[in-house]
């Protein structure tokens, strides 16, 4: 299928084609006829799977009648609001408004907490079309007068189950309060619980579902693969890990935001060029090391799982879990950050024998066995032997800086760990690690399930399917239904 298919504008057409994408992608497929149609929508899909355009581009279509270039701000009142629950997540759909929306005369702003309120208040009461915000600081702005509702025809609600585990809801009830009760309403999830489903009922008429990338699942563009190694030795291993020429860039997860500082500091005595972003940066110091790490000019950036939502950066390569996350899911929302839109990409875990019980349910949750490998000349249990040098700043990428402690770093040296596969997922295919082991075939495609892959034919899910069947019979609109009963079954998928 091609865009111009999907009855979208020349204007938005020219922005599709100048952002360089050729075809819709699956999301984009279904949502964009839908949102066309002024019609409420529930979205199953993950960041990755274009979903952003899959809204933001019909949006943009039914709101261009209002575009004027008068200078009045009574002629730009908020149209459209977009919820985010990151600074990150509203920012990147903000910047996806702005390029989609560049060949027409609508104007957008983007309001987030952590910096000054003012600009963002100076730019809502000059006027803005579409507003996309993060819950907190948009109520900021209601209590302060500078935004006001009454013209609001779209509602998104971006990325619902990071709402709530944010504890978000109490302020999108409140939001949602404020908002003309004749107007479109869009939900993405990535997941569905009983608590989202809820939320769905109250905030949308009789929802048309669509469903692409199914509940815990991951893309088959990405390779898996970990390294059994006990913590004391895991940054070295990264080091090693590191030192592969082919490592370009790398996003690495680690859980606490003291392990990420400390981390990130670490390889940069190291002479790795490292960055790192957690919640208690500031948010001038989260979007420089962001902006530094997408321009490239960082090649590591080390992050807690704040960023692991949101990100969106082109041909990122590579994520390493440093630390695997406590919740399964988050497995999956972390390597989402590569392999997007349908590019190949690589996920490297290093799992000490303590976290094994997190594997266990990682892969019980992705339903395959990741592939357990040793990285070429490191033993699992030993540092490289030049490991001492490296922290005596010797050769560093940058020359290094002489700030390690030798003899600390040595008393790492511990027993070998036994190289095992958890007994509890011993019956899981394994995923094959794609670009170092070519000759190893792809497990059945019913195996590692499919997310979103550009470069194969996208099989609907079968809540999906049922539903096109129901959609081909029915009229456009459909009696009301409550929305728990639409998506009956969807959750325990
Ligand atoms: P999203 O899931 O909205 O975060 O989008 C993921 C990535 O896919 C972004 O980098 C988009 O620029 C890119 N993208 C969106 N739609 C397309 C498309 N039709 N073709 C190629 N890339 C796309």
């Amino acid at each position: 299928m091609k865009f111009d298919e999907l009855g979208l504008s020349p204007e938005i057409l020219r922005a599709v084609h100048d952002a360089g994408y050729t075809e819709p992608t699956p999301i984009q497929q279904q949502a964009i006829p839908v949102v066309l149609q002024g019609l409420d929508l529930m979205g199953g899909a993950q960041t990755g799977t274009g979903k952003t355009a899959g809204f933001v581009l019909p949006m943009l279509q039914r709101l261009s009648r209002h575009a004027n270039a008068s200078s009045s701000p009574a002629r730009h009142p908020v149209r459209a609001l977009i919820l985010a629950p990151t600074r990150e997540l509203a920012m990147q759909v903000h910047e996806s408004v702005r390029t989609y929306s560049k060949h027409l005369p609508l104007r957008s702003v983007c309001v987030y907490g952590g910096v000054d309120i003012k600009p963002q208040t100076a730019e809502l009461k000059e006027g803005r079309e579409i507003v996309v915000a993060t819950p907190g600081r948009l109520l900021d702005h209601v209590q302060q007068k500078s935004v006001s509702f009454n013209f609001v025809e779209v509602l998104v609600l971006d990325e619902a189950d990071r709402m709530l585990d944010m504890g978000f809801i109490p302020d999108i009830k409140r939001i949602l309060a404020m908002l003309p009760k004749e107007r479109q309403s869009l939900l993405f999830s990535a997941t569905f619980s009983e608590e989202i489903k809820k939320l769905a009922d109250v905030m949308l008429k009789s929802p048309q579902l669509i469903e692409v990338a199914r509940r815990n699942t991951v893309s088959e563009t990405i390779s898996h693969r970990l390294h059994m190694v006990a913590a004391d030795h895991k940054r070295h291993l990264l080091l090693h890990l590191l030192r592969d020429p082919s490592m370009t860039q790398a996003l690495v997860f680690v859980g606490t935001k003291f392990g990420t500082s400390r981390l990130a500091s670490w390889l940069e005595r190291q002479g790795v060029n490292a960055d790192a972003i957690h919640g208690d940066k500031s948010q001038q110091q989260r979007t420089e090391a962001l902006e530094a790490f997408k321009a490239g000019r960082a090649r590591v950036l080390v992050a807690t799982d704040v960023a692991a939502r949101g990100l969106d950066i082109d041909d990122l390569p590579h994520v390493i879990n440093y630390e695997l996350p406590h919740t399964a899911e988050d497995y999956i929302h972390r390597i989402g950050r590569t392999g997007r839109a349908g590019k190949k990409g690589d996920a490297i875990s290093l799992v000490a024998p303590e976290e094994k019980g997190r594997l266990a349910d990682i892969e019980r949750l992705i339903k395959f066995k990741i592939e357990q490998v040793e990285a070429e000349g490191f033993d699992a249990g030993a540092i490289p032997a030049d490991a001492g040098e490296r922290d005596r700043g010797g050769r560093g990428e940058r020359g290094g800086r002489g700030h390690g402690h030798p003899h600390r770093e040595r008393e790492h040296h511990g027993p070998k760990v036994p190289v095992r596969l958890p007994e509890t997922s011993a019956h899981l295919p394994t995923v094959p690690t794609v670009p170092t082991v070519p000759s190893v075939p792809r497990p059945p495609k019913a195996s590692a399930k499919v997310g979103f892959d550009a470069s194969q034919p996208y099989e609907p899910a079968p809540e999906a399917v049922a539903l096109a069947a129901e959609k081909a019979e029915a009229p456009p609109r459909r009696p009301v239904r409550p929305v728990a009963a639409l998506l009956g079954g969807l959750g325990k998928k």
